[in-house]
Protein backbone atom coordinates (compact mmCIF):
# COMPACT_ATOMS: atom_id res chain seq x y z
CA UNK A 1 0.00 0.00 0.00
CA UNK A 2 1.10 3.34 -0.67
CA UNK A 3 0.06 7.03 -0.34
CA UNK A 4 0.65 9.62 -3.13
CA UNK A 5 0.22 13.32 -2.19
CA UNK A 6 -0.17 16.20 -4.48
CA UNK A 7 -0.56 19.73 -3.91
CA UNK A 8 -3.18 19.98 -6.87
CA UNK A 9 -4.26 16.85 -9.13
CA UNK A 10 -6.53 17.05 -12.07
CA UNK A 11 -9.72 14.75 -10.97
CA UNK A 12 -12.42 13.09 -13.32
CA UNK A 13 -14.68 16.24 -11.59
CA UNK A 14 -11.70 18.79 -11.72
CA UNK A 15 -9.02 20.12 -10.04
CA UNK A 16 -8.83 19.57 -6.37
CA UNK A 17 -6.36 20.48 -3.73
CA UNK A 18 -4.57 18.53 -1.30
CA UNK A 19 -5.20 15.22 -3.12
CA UNK A 20 -4.09 11.75 -1.32
CA UNK A 21 -4.32 8.68 -3.59
CA UNK A 22 -4.03 5.42 -1.79
CA UNK A 23 -2.35 2.42 -4.24
CA UNK A 24 -3.02 -0.85 -3.76
CA UNK A 25 -1.62 -3.42 -6.08
CA UNK A 26 -1.01 -1.01 -8.63
CA UNK A 27 -4.56 0.63 -8.61
CA UNK A 28 -5.83 3.64 -6.79
CA UNK A 29 -8.25 2.04 -4.03
CA UNK A 30 -9.40 5.81 -2.11
CA UNK A 31 -9.38 9.55 -2.87
CA UNK A 32 -9.19 11.96 -0.84
CA UNK A 33 -8.97 15.92 -0.94
CA UNK A 34 -8.45 18.63 1.01
CA UNK A 35 -5.90 16.20 2.97
CA UNK A 36 -2.64 16.21 4.59
CA UNK A 37 0.28 14.25 3.32
CA UNK A 38 1.14 11.30 5.89
CA UNK A 39 4.20 10.28 6.90
CA UNK A 40 6.04 7.91 4.51
CA UNK A 41 3.55 9.26 1.48
CA UNK A 42 5.32 10.12 -1.84
CA UNK A 43 4.82 14.02 -2.81
CA UNK A 44 4.35 15.47 -6.02
CA UNK A 45 2.85 18.92 -7.06
CA UNK A 46 0.47 19.00 -10.16
CA UNK A 47 -0.67 15.81 -10.33
CA UNK A 48 -2.40 14.21 -13.85
CA UNK A 49 -3.16 11.51 -14.97
CA UNK A 50 -1.24 9.55 -17.50
CA UNK A 51 -2.37 9.48 -21.60
CA UNK A 52 -2.35 6.70 -23.55
CA UNK A 53 -0.48 7.09 -26.97
CA UNK A 54 -3.16 5.37 -29.35
CA UNK A 55 -0.61 4.58 -32.14
CA UNK A 56 3.07 3.09 -32.22
CA UNK A 57 5.55 2.01 -34.42
CA UNK A 58 8.11 1.15 -31.95
CA UNK A 59 11.08 -0.11 -34.10
CA UNK A 60 10.62 2.96 -36.28
CA UNK A 61 12.56 5.44 -33.16
CA UNK A 62 15.50 3.83 -34.32
CA UNK A 63 15.47 5.33 -38.12
CA UNK A 64 14.35 9.02 -36.84
CA UNK A 65 15.57 11.65 -38.89
CA UNK A 66 17.23 8.98 -41.20
CA UNK A 67 14.87 10.15 -43.81
CA UNK A 68 15.30 14.11 -43.91
CA UNK A 69 16.76 14.23 -47.19
CA UNK A 70 16.13 16.29 -50.12
CA UNK A 71 15.96 15.16 -53.60
CA UNK A 72 15.73 16.58 -57.45
CA UNK A 73 12.77 13.78 -57.97
CA UNK A 74 11.58 15.50 -54.38
CA UNK A 75 10.14 13.58 -51.09
CA UNK A 76 7.05 12.37 -49.49
CA UNK A 77 5.12 9.91 -47.87
CA UNK A 78 5.95 7.51 -50.52
CA UNK A 79 9.43 8.09 -50.70
CA UNK A 80 9.86 7.75 -46.92
CA UNK A 81 7.97 4.41 -47.02
CA UNK A 82 11.36 3.20 -49.17
CA UNK A 83 13.52 3.98 -46.32
CA UNK A 84 11.09 2.41 -43.94
CA UNK A 85 11.34 -0.52 -46.21
CA UNK A 86 15.13 -0.63 -46.16
CA UNK A 87 15.19 -0.21 -42.63
CA UNK A 88 12.88 -2.98 -41.69
CA UNK A 89 15.00 -5.43 -43.58
CA UNK A 90 18.18 -5.67 -41.71
CA UNK A 91 16.23 -5.78 -37.98
CA UNK A 92 16.07 -9.02 -35.74
CA UNK A 93 13.62 -9.64 -33.04
CA UNK A 94 16.43 -8.56 -30.45
CA UNK A 95 16.99 -5.32 -32.11
CA UNK A 96 13.40 -4.53 -31.78
CA UNK A 97 13.12 -5.68 -28.44
CA UNK A 98 15.74 -3.21 -27.58
CA UNK A 99 14.39 0.02 -29.91
CA UNK A 100 10.85 -0.58 -28.73
CA UNK A 101 12.09 -0.14 -24.94
CA UNK A 102 14.42 3.32 -25.78
CA UNK A 103 10.89 4.17 -27.49
CA UNK A 104 8.66 2.87 -24.58
CA UNK A 105 10.88 4.52 -21.41
CA UNK A 106 10.73 8.15 -23.90
CA UNK A 107 6.96 8.05 -24.03
CA UNK A 108 7.03 7.35 -20.71
CA UNK A 109 9.11 10.41 -19.81
CA UNK A 110 6.92 13.18 -21.67
CA UNK A 111 4.10 11.37 -19.97
CA UNK A 112 2.49 8.66 -22.17
CA UNK A 113 1.72 5.74 -19.90
CA UNK A 114 0.46 3.04 -21.85
CA UNK A 115 1.14 2.49 -25.96
CA UNK A 116 -1.17 1.04 -28.69
CA UNK A 117 1.48 -0.64 -30.54
CA UNK A 118 0.68 -1.45 -34.39
CA UNK A 119 2.62 -4.16 -34.83
CA UNK A 120 3.20 -5.01 -38.31
CA UNK A 121 6.55 -6.23 -38.54
CA UNK A 122 5.86 -10.50 -37.85
CA UNK A 123 7.82 -12.49 -40.26
CA UNK A 124 11.78 -12.78 -40.44
CA UNK A 125 14.09 -11.19 -42.83
CA UNK A 126 12.83 -14.68 -45.97
CA UNK A 127 9.74 -13.50 -45.31
CA UNK A 128 8.74 -16.74 -43.39
CA UNK A 129 7.01 -16.46 -39.71
CA UNK A 130 9.21 -17.22 -37.47
CA UNK A 131 8.94 -20.81 -35.53
CA UNK A 132 6.90 -19.49 -33.04
CA UNK A 133 4.69 -16.84 -35.00
CA UNK A 134 4.38 -14.54 -32.03
CA UNK A 135 8.78 -13.93 -31.28
CA UNK A 136 8.29 -10.46 -32.49
CA UNK A 137 5.03 -9.73 -30.26
CA UNK A 138 6.80 -11.24 -27.28
CA UNK A 139 9.83 -9.01 -28.11
CA UNK A 140 7.21 -6.34 -28.17
CA UNK A 141 5.87 -7.46 -24.56
CA UNK A 142 9.25 -7.85 -22.97
CA UNK A 143 10.28 -4.14 -24.45
CA UNK A 144 6.89 -2.99 -22.50
CA UNK A 145 7.87 -4.72 -19.00
CA UNK A 146 11.47 -3.34 -19.73
CA UNK A 147 10.23 0.13 -19.71
CA UNK A 148 7.06 -0.58 -17.67
CA UNK A 149 4.77 0.84 -19.81
CA UNK A 150 1.70 -0.53 -20.47
CA UNK A 151 0.87 -1.85 -23.31
CA UNK A 152 -2.16 -2.58 -25.56
CA UNK A 153 -0.94 -4.72 -28.04
CA UNK A 154 -2.53 -4.45 -32.18
CA UNK A 155 -1.40 -7.41 -34.19
CA UNK A 156 -1.67 -6.09 -37.86
CA UNK A 157 -3.57 -8.03 -40.61
CA UNK A 158 -1.61 -7.21 -43.61
CA UNK A 159 -2.28 -9.24 -46.56
CA UNK A 160 -2.49 -7.23 -50.07
CA UNK A 161 -0.08 -4.59 -51.80
CA UNK A 162 -3.09 -2.47 -52.88
CA UNK A 163 -6.82 -1.65 -53.17
CA UNK A 164 -8.93 -4.55 -54.79
CA UNK A 165 -6.44 -7.11 -53.16
CA UNK A 166 -3.35 -6.61 -55.28
CA UNK A 167 -0.39 -8.56 -54.49
CA UNK A 168 2.43 -7.77 -51.88
CA UNK A 169 5.50 -6.73 -52.73
CA UNK A 170 8.56 -8.49 -51.49
CA UNK A 171 9.48 -6.05 -49.52
CA UNK A 172 6.66 -6.35 -47.71
CA UNK A 173 6.95 -9.98 -46.94
CA UNK A 174 7.85 -9.26 -43.42
CA UNK A 175 4.34 -7.97 -42.69
CA UNK A 176 2.14 -10.53 -44.77
CA UNK A 177 -0.11 -13.35 -43.19
CA UNK A 178 -3.46 -14.89 -44.29
CA UNK A 179 -6.78 -14.80 -42.57
CA UNK A 180 -6.09 -18.29 -41.00
CA UNK A 181 -2.54 -17.47 -39.54
CA UNK A 182 -3.45 -14.15 -38.65
CA UNK A 183 -6.02 -15.91 -36.17
CA UNK A 184 -3.27 -17.93 -34.95
CA UNK A 185 -1.02 -14.91 -34.37
CA UNK A 186 -3.51 -13.23 -32.61
CA UNK A 187 -4.16 -16.38 -29.97
CA UNK A 188 -0.59 -16.40 -29.50
CA UNK A 189 0.13 -12.57 -29.08
CA UNK A 190 -2.90 -13.44 -26.40
CA UNK A 191 -0.77 -15.32 -24.31
CA UNK A 192 2.95 -13.15 -25.30
CA UNK A 193 0.95 -10.26 -23.03
CA UNK A 194 -0.36 -12.80 -20.24
CA UNK A 195 2.30 -11.78 -18.15
CA UNK A 196 2.98 -7.97 -18.32
CA UNK A 197 0.75 -5.88 -16.12
CA UNK A 198 -2.52 -4.23 -17.60
CA UNK A 199 -1.81 -5.22 -20.92
CA UNK A 200 -4.44 -5.28 -23.47
CA UNK A 201 -5.40 -7.12 -26.70
CA UNK A 202 -7.19 -5.59 -29.75
CA UNK A 203 -6.52 -6.07 -33.24
CA UNK A 204 -5.86 -3.78 -36.73
CA UNK A 205 -6.20 -4.43 -40.09
CA UNK A 206 -3.62 -2.37 -41.31
CA UNK A 207 -5.16 -0.31 -44.14
CA UNK A 208 -7.98 -0.67 -47.03
CA UNK A 209 -5.09 -0.95 -48.83
CA UNK A 210 -3.91 -4.12 -46.87
CA UNK A 211 -7.06 -5.99 -46.64
CA UNK A 212 -9.52 -6.78 -49.31
CA UNK A 213 -13.49 -6.34 -48.04
CA UNK A 214 -13.78 -10.59 -47.66
CA UNK A 215 -10.49 -10.74 -45.12
CA UNK A 216 -11.81 -7.65 -43.26
CA UNK A 217 -14.97 -9.37 -42.76
CA UNK A 218 -12.88 -12.54 -41.60
CA UNK A 219 -10.78 -10.90 -39.40
CA UNK A 220 -13.19 -8.43 -37.53
CA UNK A 221 -14.55 -10.95 -35.22
CA UNK A 222 -11.47 -11.83 -33.83
CA UNK A 223 -11.40 -8.36 -32.04
CA UNK A 224 -13.64 -10.31 -29.43
CA UNK A 225 -14.70 -7.06 -28.23
CA UNK A 226 -11.44 -5.55 -27.89
CA UNK A 227 -10.26 -2.20 -30.05
CA UNK A 228 -9.92 -2.37 -33.85
CA UNK A 229 -7.12 0.62 -35.31
CA UNK A 230 -6.68 1.14 -39.07
CA UNK A 231 -4.78 3.51 -40.86
CA UNK A 232 -7.00 5.37 -43.14
CA UNK A 233 -7.35 8.52 -45.19
CA UNK A 234 -3.79 9.41 -44.68
CA UNK A 235 -2.69 10.23 -48.26
CA UNK A 236 -4.52 12.01 -50.89
CA UNK A 237 -3.06 9.28 -52.94
CA UNK A 238 -4.66 6.59 -50.95
CA UNK A 239 -8.46 8.43 -51.09
CA UNK A 240 -7.83 8.75 -55.28
CA UNK A 241 -6.74 4.75 -55.28
CA UNK A 242 -10.09 4.31 -53.18
CA UNK A 243 -12.07 6.26 -55.42
CA UNK A 244 -10.76 4.32 -58.68
CA UNK A 245 -11.22 0.77 -56.89
CA UNK A 246 -14.74 1.33 -55.26
CA UNK A 247 -16.10 5.15 -56.20
CA UNK A 248 -16.18 5.59 -52.34
CA UNK A 249 -13.84 7.64 -50.07
CA UNK A 250 -11.91 5.22 -47.50
CA UNK A 251 -13.73 6.78 -44.68
CA UNK A 252 -17.21 6.54 -46.14
CA UNK A 253 -16.26 3.30 -47.31
CA UNK A 254 -15.38 1.81 -44.27
CA UNK A 255 -18.19 3.60 -42.48
CA UNK A 256 -20.50 1.91 -45.28
CA UNK A 257 -19.28 -1.52 -45.07
CA UNK A 258 -18.32 -2.49 -41.05
CA UNK A 259 -19.93 -1.49 -38.18
CA UNK A 260 -17.97 1.27 -37.27
CA UNK A 261 -18.45 2.03 -33.17
CA UNK A 262 -16.51 2.80 -29.99
CA UNK A 263 -14.32 0.17 -30.29
CA UNK A 264 -12.80 1.61 -33.47
CA UNK A 265 -9.95 3.79 -33.91
CA UNK A 266 -9.42 5.30 -37.30
CA UNK A 267 -5.84 6.58 -37.36
CA UNK A 268 -4.89 9.97 -39.09
CA UNK A 269 -8.60 10.28 -41.03
CA UNK A 270 -6.77 13.28 -42.58
CA UNK A 271 -8.61 14.04 -45.84
CA UNK A 272 -12.32 13.07 -45.21
CA UNK A 273 -14.66 15.71 -46.65
CA UNK A 274 -17.83 17.04 -44.81
CA UNK A 275 -19.95 14.05 -44.73
CA UNK A 276 -17.67 11.86 -43.82
CA UNK A 277 -16.48 14.38 -40.51
CA UNK A 278 -20.06 14.09 -39.53
CA UNK A 279 -20.41 10.71 -40.20
CA UNK A 280 -17.41 9.64 -38.33
CA UNK A 281 -17.70 12.18 -35.47
CA UNK A 282 -21.03 10.31 -34.62
CA UNK A 283 -19.83 6.75 -35.18
CA UNK A 284 -18.72 6.98 -31.47
CA UNK A 285 -15.25 6.03 -32.90
CA UNK A 286 -11.59 7.63 -32.04
CA UNK A 287 -9.84 9.44 -34.70
CA UNK A 288 -6.34 8.70 -33.95
CA UNK A 289 -4.17 11.83 -34.53
CA UNK A 290 -0.85 11.69 -34.98
CA UNK A 291 0.14 15.32 -35.71
CA UNK A 292 3.60 14.97 -35.56
CA UNK A 293 4.17 12.39 -37.47
CA UNK A 294 1.46 13.98 -40.18
CA UNK A 295 3.64 17.21 -40.65
CA UNK A 296 6.58 14.83 -40.76
CA UNK A 297 5.31 12.82 -43.31
CA UNK A 298 3.75 15.64 -44.93
CA UNK A 299 0.07 14.29 -44.82
CA UNK A 300 -2.18 16.75 -44.65
CA UNK A 301 -4.58 18.72 -42.07
CA UNK A 302 -7.08 16.60 -40.22
CA UNK A 303 -10.35 18.68 -39.89
CA UNK A 304 -10.49 19.25 -36.63
CA UNK A 305 -12.64 22.47 -36.66
CA UNK A 306 -15.83 20.71 -38.23
CA UNK A 307 -14.68 17.19 -36.31
CA UNK A 308 -14.83 18.42 -32.97
CA UNK A 309 -17.92 20.91 -33.23
CA UNK A 310 -19.64 17.62 -34.44
CA UNK A 311 -19.01 15.79 -30.98
CA UNK A 312 -16.05 13.71 -32.27
CA UNK A 313 -13.62 11.66 -30.32
CA UNK A 314 -10.05 11.78 -30.60
CA UNK A 315 -6.63 11.12 -29.08
CA UNK A 316 -3.06 11.03 -30.11
CA UNK A 317 0.22 8.55 -30.93
CA UNK A 318 3.69 8.96 -31.53
CA UNK A 319 3.55 6.77 -34.75
CA UNK A 320 6.60 7.23 -36.21
CA UNK A 321 8.36 7.99 -33.01
CA UNK A 322 10.77 10.48 -34.94
CA UNK A 323 10.12 12.55 -31.85
CA UNK A 324 8.27 11.44 -28.43
CA UNK A 325 6.66 13.93 -27.12
CA UNK A 326 2.44 14.10 -25.58
CA UNK A 327 3.01 17.83 -25.30
CA UNK A 328 4.01 18.54 -28.72
CA UNK A 329 1.60 16.59 -30.24
CA UNK A 330 -1.31 18.04 -28.61
CA UNK A 331 0.45 21.93 -29.34
CA UNK A 332 1.05 20.97 -33.00
CA UNK A 333 -3.00 19.77 -33.39
CA UNK A 334 -3.86 23.69 -32.28
CA UNK A 335 -1.10 25.01 -34.14
CA UNK A 336 -1.21 23.43 -37.34
CA UNK A 337 -4.77 24.74 -37.57
CA UNK A 338 -3.69 28.03 -36.82
CA UNK A 339 -1.44 28.17 -39.59
CA UNK A 340 -3.95 26.85 -41.66
CA UNK A 341 -6.91 28.85 -40.72
CA UNK A 342 -4.89 31.95 -39.50
CA UNK A 343 -6.93 31.65 -36.44
CA UNK A 344 -6.56 30.56 -32.64
CA UNK A 345 -8.25 28.09 -30.31
CA UNK A 346 -9.00 26.58 -33.26
CA UNK A 347 -8.72 22.81 -31.84
CA UNK A 348 -9.12 23.51 -28.38
CA UNK A 349 -7.05 25.08 -25.47
CA UNK A 350 -4.37 23.03 -23.13
CA UNK A 351 -6.48 21.73 -21.01
CA UNK A 352 -9.34 20.81 -23.37
CA UNK A 353 -7.00 18.98 -25.97
CA UNK A 354 -5.27 17.37 -22.56
CA UNK A 355 -8.69 15.99 -21.52
CA UNK A 356 -10.01 14.92 -24.70
CA UNK A 357 -7.21 13.13 -25.93
CA UNK A 358 -7.10 11.71 -22.36
CA UNK A 359 -10.50 10.06 -22.74
CA UNK A 360 -10.02 9.09 -26.25
CA UNK A 361 -6.73 7.67 -25.27
CA UNK A 362 -8.36 5.09 -23.14
CA UNK A 363 -11.06 4.46 -24.85
CA UNK A 364 -9.55 3.60 -27.73
CA UNK A 365 -6.81 1.49 -25.82
CA UNK A 366 -9.14 -0.91 -24.38
CA UNK A 367 -9.12 1.11 -20.48
CA UNK A 368 -12.27 1.61 -18.93
CA UNK A 369 -11.13 3.28 -16.33
CA UNK A 370 -9.40 6.84 -16.81
CA UNK A 371 -8.30 9.29 -14.86
CA UNK A 372 -7.39 9.75 -11.22
CA UNK A 373 -10.35 7.88 -9.74
CA UNK A 374 -10.98 4.68 -7.54
CA UNK A 375 -10.43 1.30 -9.40
CA UNK A 376 -8.07 2.89 -12.40
CA UNK A 377 -4.63 2.22 -12.43
CA UNK A 378 -2.41 4.33 -10.84
CA UNK A 379 -0.87 5.51 -13.80
CA UNK A 380 0.00 9.06 -12.67
CA UNK A 381 2.22 12.37 -13.91
CA UNK A 382 3.41 15.26 -11.81
CA UNK A 383 4.70 18.08 -12.92
CA UNK A 384 7.33 20.87 -11.76
CA UNK A 385 5.53 23.67 -10.30
CA UNK A 386 8.69 25.33 -10.23
CA UNK A 387 9.27 25.22 -14.08
CA UNK A 388 8.89 29.23 -15.62
CA UNK A 389 6.01 28.64 -17.54
CA UNK A 390 4.05 27.36 -14.67
CA UNK A 391 4.74 29.74 -11.79
CA UNK A 392 1.64 31.10 -10.42
CA UNK A 393 -0.67 29.58 -12.49
CA UNK A 394 -3.48 27.28 -11.42
CA UNK A 395 -6.25 24.39 -12.37
CA UNK A 396 -6.30 24.46 -16.40
CA UNK A 397 -4.19 27.11 -17.16
CA UNK A 398 -1.81 25.22 -15.57
CA UNK A 399 -2.28 22.05 -18.78
CA UNK A 400 -2.09 25.43 -21.24
CA UNK A 401 1.47 26.76 -19.65
CA UNK A 402 2.48 22.89 -20.05
CA UNK A 403 1.04 22.11 -23.39
CA UNK A 404 1.67 25.31 -25.23
CA UNK A 405 5.05 26.24 -23.23
CA UNK A 406 6.85 24.04 -20.80
CA UNK A 407 6.45 21.09 -22.85
CA UNK A 408 7.85 17.69 -21.94
CA UNK A 409 11.13 19.57 -19.54
CA UNK A 410 8.08 19.82 -17.15
CA UNK A 411 7.59 16.33 -16.27
CA UNK A 412 9.36 15.29 -13.81
CA UNK A 413 7.81 12.03 -11.76
CA UNK A 414 5.37 9.26 -13.66
CA UNK A 415 4.43 6.58 -11.52
CA UNK A 416 3.40 3.50 -13.20
CA UNK A 417 1.10 1.18 -11.30
CA UNK A 418 1.98 3.36 -8.34
CA UNK A 419 5.90 2.59 -8.81
CA UNK A 420 8.03 5.40 -10.35
CA UNK A 421 9.48 4.78 -13.69
CA UNK A 422 10.49 8.30 -14.36
CA UNK A 423 12.66 10.30 -12.11
CA UNK A 424 13.49 13.82 -12.54
CA UNK A 425 12.62 13.78 -15.83
CA UNK A 426 14.50 10.55 -16.69
CA UNK A 427 13.67 6.57 -17.03
CA UNK A 428 14.78 5.00 -13.70
CA UNK A 429 16.68 2.35 -16.12
CA UNK A 430 17.69 5.00 -18.90
CA UNK A 431 20.78 4.37 -19.10
CA UNK A 432 20.68 0.71 -19.08
CA UNK A 433 18.21 0.87 -21.82
CA UNK A 434 20.07 3.59 -23.82
CA UNK A 435 23.07 1.68 -23.80
CA UNK A 436 21.72 -1.08 -25.55
CA UNK A 437 20.11 0.62 -27.70
CA UNK A 438 23.39 2.38 -28.82
CA UNK A 439 24.67 -0.61 -29.30
CA UNK A 440 21.78 -2.10 -30.89
CA UNK A 441 21.74 0.50 -33.51
CA UNK A 442 25.61 0.93 -34.34
CA UNK A 443 24.92 -3.09 -35.23
CA UNK A 444 21.92 -2.04 -37.65
CA UNK A 445 23.69 0.72 -39.45
CA UNK A 446 26.72 -1.35 -39.87
CA UNK A 447 24.71 -3.89 -41.73
ZN1 LIG B 1 0.97 4.24 -38.43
Amino acid sequence: MTGLWFETALLPQGWAKGVRLLVVDGMIAAVGTDAEARAGDERGEIGLPGVGNLHSHAFQRAMAGLAQTRSPAGEDFWSWREVMYRFVGRLTPEDVESIAAQAYAEMLESGFTRVGEFHYLHNDLDGKPYSDPAEMARRIAAAAETAGVALTLLPVFYAQGGFGGEKAADRQARFVCGADSFARLVEQSRAAIARVPGARLGIAPHSLRAATPDQLAAILPLADGGPIHIHIAEQTAEVDACLAWSGARPVAWLLDHAEVDARWCLVHATHMDRTETTRLAESGAVAGLCPITEADLGDGLFPAGPYFAAGGAFGVGSDSNVRIDLAEELRLLEWGQRLAHRARGVAGSGAELFKAALAGGARSLGEARVGLEVGASADIVNLDAEHPSLIGRAGDALLDGWIFSAGRQAVTTVWRRGVRVVEGGRHVRAEAIAARYRATLAGILAR
